[in-house]
């Protein structure tokens, strides 16, 4: 992978890995961060269906909280993994070649305490793996191997945005597949178009504009800057000490300076783009700790107050995906669906619900913190004749609280 040194995290990969996760046959794979675990939010919590629920059981016997080091792993992960192990790097004991491991294929964990948890997991049909101590894997029935299907998911991607370098979509992982798994963005395919760089950095006075803005809102949805006032348009000590934080956590040249590669691995276009026209339709995501909202039924909405400009109606429930529209606070919409597990807020601490909503006549998502869920209210209708009756049971034979009139 470009940009990486050994032995940083795998997760690293997090948004490529989406995209290669984005492919796999829907449903196949389960979000299990509604069971009693405890997972790094850049780790993915899928398992398959029946290893979910034999996981369900053995956490409800023990009665207590699983800390998991590693669930799915895709095969650029796996690819890493692979790479350093086969260096000798990084204190790896054993990595199974991409598309080859349980991992790939949600019928793994890596989990703290394993001897703590073998005799709530093996009645369950997850099984230790002798010399790897955290690792478990899922033996029983149901399941399908999908390490292939993953590598053929990487190899389409990568078709896709190599046009003039086109590798056989066979799902079999060799060295064709692999070293162009060694040339892949670790922030994901088709991310930045080449462009004139604003290059960034701390300056005397400091540097005040729209640029420094959008990398400051990016840092702080990475959750490498915190605090309501963090987005403020002006690169100072605080903004390049984050810089830096991100830089050595990505494997970058620690410099505190934004330049190509470092817009690169924000996921920013240098010459921006849809995150922003004008200096207006930022949206600043302030420290949201309110709890979450579970949702019955479609509800009206609003944006609210804890927007400090717009709200971004984006295509789908994490803060990199495309803009649908910009709301401005009093923007009405309907809330059709509540969403948790989203990637809001990337440090996991915090509320990252999102809802499935329409406005501006669009279908998309919204961060949950910036609506306000509108009372439930009713009109009287012209149906009535003259005026509709309440009763204290829902039967026309229920006495009468008062007579409403239609309005
Ligand atoms: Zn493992």
């Amino acid at each position: 992978m470009r940009n990486i040194t050994p032995c940083t995290s795998t997760t690293i990969t997090f948004d490529l890995s989406r995209q290669i996760i984005d492919q796999l046959p829907n449903g196949v794979l389960l979000d299990c961060s509604d069971l009693n675990i405890s997972i790094n939010p850049r780790q993915f919590p899928l398992l398959q269906s029946p290893a979910k629920e034999a996981l369900r059981r053995a956490i409800a016997n023990r009665g207590q909280r699983m800390i998991v080091n590693s669930g799915y792993r895709s095969c650029v992960q796996q690819f890493l993994l692979r790479t350093w192990f086969e260096q000798g790097r990084c204190g790896i004991p054993a990595a199974a070649l991409p598309g080859r491991s349980n991992h790939e294929s949600g019928l793994a964990l890596d989990i703290q305490d394993p001897r703590g948890w073998d005799r709530f997991m093996i009645p369950q049909g997850w099984r230790p793996l002798p010399g790897d101590p955290p690792h478990f894997d899922y033996v029983g029935r149901g399941t399908r191997i999908l390490g292939s299907e993953g590598v053929l998911a990487f190899q389409r991607l990568w078709n896709r945005f190599n046009s003039s370098d086109q590798i056989d979509e066979d799902g079999v992982y060799g060295p064709q597949t692999g070293s162009r798994m060694r040339m892949s963005p670790s922030e994901g395919f088709g991310i930045v178009a080449p462009g004139q760089l604003p290059i960034l950095r701390l300056t005397t006075p400091l540097t005040n504009n729209g640029d420094v803005r959008r990398v400051q809102q990016r840092l702080f949805e990475l959750g490498f800057l915190s605090g309501a006032n963090s987005v403020d348009s002006f690169f100072g000590p605080t903004t390049e000490a984050a810089v830096r934080e991100f830089q050595r956590e990505r494997g970058l040249s620690v410099d505190g300076i934004v330049g190509q590669q470092t817009y690169e691995a924000l996921g920013l276009d240098p010459r921006g783009t849809t995150e922003e026209s004008g200096s207006t339709t930022v949206t600043i995501l302030e420290d949201p700790t309110t709890p979450e909202v579970i949702l019955d039924g479609e509800r009206r909405g609003r944006v609210n107050s804890n927007t400090t400009s717009t709200l971004q109606l984006r295509s789908a429930a994490n803060t990199g995906s495309r803009i649908l529209a910009s709301l401005s606070p009093g923007t009405d919409l309907l809330v059709k669906a509540g969403l948790s597990g989203g990637d809001y807020d990337a440090n996991g601490s915090t509320r990252n619900d999102w809802y499935r909503a329409e406005a501006s006549g669009q279908d998309g998502f919204v961060a949950a913190f910036f609506v306000d869920l509108l009372p439930l209210t009713g009109r009287v209708n012209s149906m009535v004749q003259t005026q509709l009756r309440v009763r204290d049971a829902a039967s026309t034979s229920g006495a009468v609280i008062s007579d409403l009139s239609s309005i």
